[in-house]
């Protein structure tokens, strides 16, 4: 049991007894020139959680998830990954200090993503493309890396697809190569970009139906981008809906699909249910 003497409990946003925060926003803003897209945003995730936002075109979700992914950095505040700074600290004083590169690239290692357009390398085979950051990043030999890559090619059902390149391959294999990709690093966060909507309709079900999968057989903590809402009530524990780069209402998926509180909500939700 925490004691009021314990970091943890008295840390912002803790509760006793509460499991631990593995993504932690706190008054994080990120502007791109003048274009302010998020704006004194704290949120958190908490281990082993399933998050999913949603909320209008440019209300500022995939900006959420490349700051994760430090593919971009923000311009305020800081974010904390099991409780280490991301790509900021704060000194005392409140300074923002940028972490070294080496310290950004470590803490990355432990998160993974899944991007709308795949983003595979198209000169590799589906195999290297699997290997290249198991190899290259963690240091794992190739013999090891391509036993667990085949593994999860297993796993995404393209098993014999080891050899073949991507541009062979449907825009639902491509993105379970992706997932399985994404895997092959053991991430302890998995950050999900609309992964389904550059797919045709008829394929959608059975890239989700790996996901799901995911869902229900690791303890991988997710933050989900995605228009099907029916796989956000499904997977999620929690539904952050978004509004011009804030947070309009967090709740759990039967209440925001069923009975929404926020107006913004309400009119989003029936413009895509
Ligand atoms: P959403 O995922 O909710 O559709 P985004 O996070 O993609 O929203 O975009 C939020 C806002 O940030 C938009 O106004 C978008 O134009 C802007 N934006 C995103 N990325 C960039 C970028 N690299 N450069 C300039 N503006 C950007």
């Amino acid at each position: 049991m925490p004691t009021p003497t314990d970091p943890a409990a008295t840390a912002p946003g803790a509760r006793a007894g509460a499991p631990a925060p593995i993504i932690e926003f706190r008054d994080v803003e990120k502007r791109f020139g003048d274009n302010v897209v998020l704006k004194d945003l704290n949120f958190h995730v908490n281990k082993g959680e399933r998050v999913t936002l949603i909320g209008p075109s440019g209300s500022g979700k995939t900006t959420i998830l490349r700051l994760v992914m430090t593919l971009e950095e923000a311009t305020g505040g800081i974010i904390l990954i099991d409780g280490q700074p991301l790509t900021h600290r704060l000194e005392e004083g409140g300074k923002r200090v940028r972490l070294s590169n080496r310290e950004i690239k470590r803490t990355r290692t432990r998160i993974g993503m899944v991007f709308q357009q795949f983003n595979l390398f198209p000169n590799m085979t589906v195999i290297e493309n699997i290997i290249e950051s198991p190899v290259h990043v963690l240091g794992q030999s190739k013999t090891e890396a391509r036993s667990k890559a085949q593994d999860l090619l297993g796993k995404v059902g393209l098993a014999d697809k080891a050899d073949a390149h991507p541009s062979s391959l449907s825009g639902g294999q491509q993105q379970r190569v992706a997932i399985a990709r994404a895997l092959a690093m053991d991430p302890e966060i998995l950050l999900l970009d609309e992964v389904t909507s550059a797919l045709d309709p008829e394929i959608v079900d059975e890239v989700l139906g790996i996901l799901r999968n995911i869902a229900e057989t690791t303890d991988i903590t997710m933050l989900i981008v995605t228009h099907e809402m029916q796989f956000a009530r499904d997977v999620s524990d929690r539904v952050l809906m978004f509004d011009g780069g804030s947070i309009v209402e967090d709740s759990d998926p039967h209440t925001m699909f069923t009975a929404p509180t926020h107006d913004r909500t309400k009119k989003f939700l029936r413009a895509v249910l």
